[in-house]
């Protein structure tokens, strides 16, 4: 018998190790252990909690549609698992391989655990098409910029898709907690989510590749048309292959016109940043608590409480911002535009450590995902991997003018505006836009300079 150990792959389709576990028409125990963190996690919050009860629910039906049992547990991974072999007698526990540095450590402890057990741990890869050793440079190094790094992720060939698990056989007598819902961790209320389970997140893979993904390329920096696929809290939580939507997509571009091939391998081109910052993560697990580029480190941030929490609440008084913020509290999802945005602003504007915003997205984000999270947040900061330059500063107004001139994004989320001519949410102003609305908490212009300032002295230092 073997254990899968589900972890962020919760799909039956394409998943490398459920299928490696199921092999030979053996008996399968597939597992999902609950954390058990209760309220004010640093890096975890109500959303992301709701989609993962929602993708369980939904992972339980499917695996029980095809004869198997999700079992529930919850605890300390290497104790649960150790239980689990004892009652079992597993041979083996299947599981993917986790990118991250906390995923690795405890792997490093399950191995160790199944070792003392007389059971192995089977690692497979899944997360990503290709993981860390995959894509070198020519002398073997490990790439820190992106563009050279795309080239060779494209060079190298692509994995198949796995054949469809039509039978999973999981023993009777195996208990199980009851699938979990969002007071397991202490939280309550409810976030506006997309859809969870891997079903919903196959009918947004084909919608979008059906035709949205042939427009990508002119409507993906619009927030008020999202041309975005909206796939990355599926690619987050395995509900897809990332195998699947690259070869799905990579068809699609083959179909396409001139324009539509080009559009499709712009999307291609963003599935591949998803795997460079993995791969830095894997190879520089330090961006997690410092700068990637070393030279940043003596900028000195502020600390400011107030301005951070106006920033959180979307109430900035810069109306793409706050529109932004709101975004992401009521929804768990921000579109990348206004990540950068609304990251640049706290850092370049507010001049508050990129830190502080990287735990309040991780927070909130639905696709809160610590690779794509970190990099971005680096990127945008001027510290990170391949990143803007910290003098390549986004300007919030000229922002709008150019991504929502409508302000169609704007008044969805900032009602005080109604009534308010939309072209005045591009012009700079020191007063409030409407009589219900904040006037913006800082002059663009001059923080400008004070960035360039402090990364100056930073430099110089
Ligand atoms: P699409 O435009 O349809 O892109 C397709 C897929 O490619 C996404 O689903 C995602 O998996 C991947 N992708 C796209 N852009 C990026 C990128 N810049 N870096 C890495 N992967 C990318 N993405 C996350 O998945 N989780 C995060 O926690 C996260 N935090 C971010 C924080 C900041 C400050 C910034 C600037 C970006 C962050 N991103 C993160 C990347 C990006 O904003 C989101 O992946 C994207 O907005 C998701 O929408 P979509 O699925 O419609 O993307």
């Amino acid at each position: 018998m073997h254990i899968h150990w589900f972890r962020r792959d919760l799909r039956l389709t394409d998943n490398t190790s459920l299928h490696a576990a199921a092999q030979k028409r053996m008996e399968v125990v597939p597992v999902f252990i609950l954390s058990e963190w209760r309220a004010n996690h640093l890096w975890t919050g109500l959303g992301r909690q709701q989609f993962l009860c929602g993708c369980l629910e939904s992972l339980a039906k499917n695996l029980a549609h095809i004869g198997g049992r999700l079992i529930i547990r919850q605890g300390g991974a290497v104790a649960e698992l150790r239980k689990l072999i004892r009652e079992t007698r597993a041979s083996s526990i299947y599981t993917n391989r986790d990118p991250d540095p906390f995923g690795r450590k405890m792997e490093e402890a399950v191995a160790k655990m199944a070792d003392e057990e007389g059971c192995q741990l089977v690692l497979c890869q899944d997360i990503a098409i290709h993981e860390r050793d995959e894509v070198r440079t020519g002398t073997g190094g490990v790439f820190r910029v992106f563009t050279p790094y795309a080239k060779a992720w494209r060079r190298l060939p692509k994995p198949g898709l796995l054949p469809k698990l039509t039978e999973i056989r999981t023993p009777e007598n195996i208990l199980s907690l009851p699938l979990p819902t969002v007071e397991t961790w202490g939280l309550d209320g409810r976030v506006d989510i997309v859809e969870p389970g891997e079903h919903a997140a196959r009918t947004r893979m084909k919608n979008f590749l059906r035709s949205k993904i042939f427009q990508y390329y002119a409507t993906r920096n619009l927030p008020s048309i999202n041309g975005g696929s909206r796939l990355s809290q599926d690619l987050r939580w395995g509900l897809l292959s990332p195998r699947e939507v690259y070869l799905r997509c990579a068809r699609a571009a083959a179909d396409g016109d001139a324009a539509g091939r080009k559009s499709a391998e712009i999307f291609i081109n963003e599935l591949i940043w998803r795997e460079f910052y993995l791969q830095i993560l894997w190879h520089f697990p330090g961006v997690l608590d410092s700068d990637f580029n070393p030279k940043y480190a003596r900028v000195e941030w502020k600390s400011d409480e107030k301005s951070f929490a106006k920033w959180c609440a979307g109430e900035t008084g810069f109306p793409i911002v706050d529109a932004a913020m709101r975004q992401l509290n009521s929804t768990g999802y921000m579109h990348n535009r206004l990540r950068m945005i609304t990251a640049m602003f706290l850092t370049k504007d507010l001049h508050i450590h990129w830190r502080e915003g990287e735990r309040y997205f991780m927070q909130k984000l639905v696709d809160g995902e610590i690779a794509s999270n970190n990099g971005g947040w680096q990127w945008s900061a001027g510290t990170g991997a391949d990143a803007a330059p910290y003098f390549r500063i986004q300007n919030p107004w000229l922002q709008t003018a150019r991504f929502d001139p409508e302000g169609k994004f704007i008044l969805r989320w900032v009602p005080e505006l109604a009534g308010v001519d939309p072209s005045r949410f591009a012009q700079p102003t020191a007063i409030a836009l409407s009589r219900n609305y904040l006037p913006p908490m800082v002059d663009h212009h001059r923080e400008r300079e004070i960035t360039l300032d402090m990364f100056q002295k930073a430099l110089v230092s």
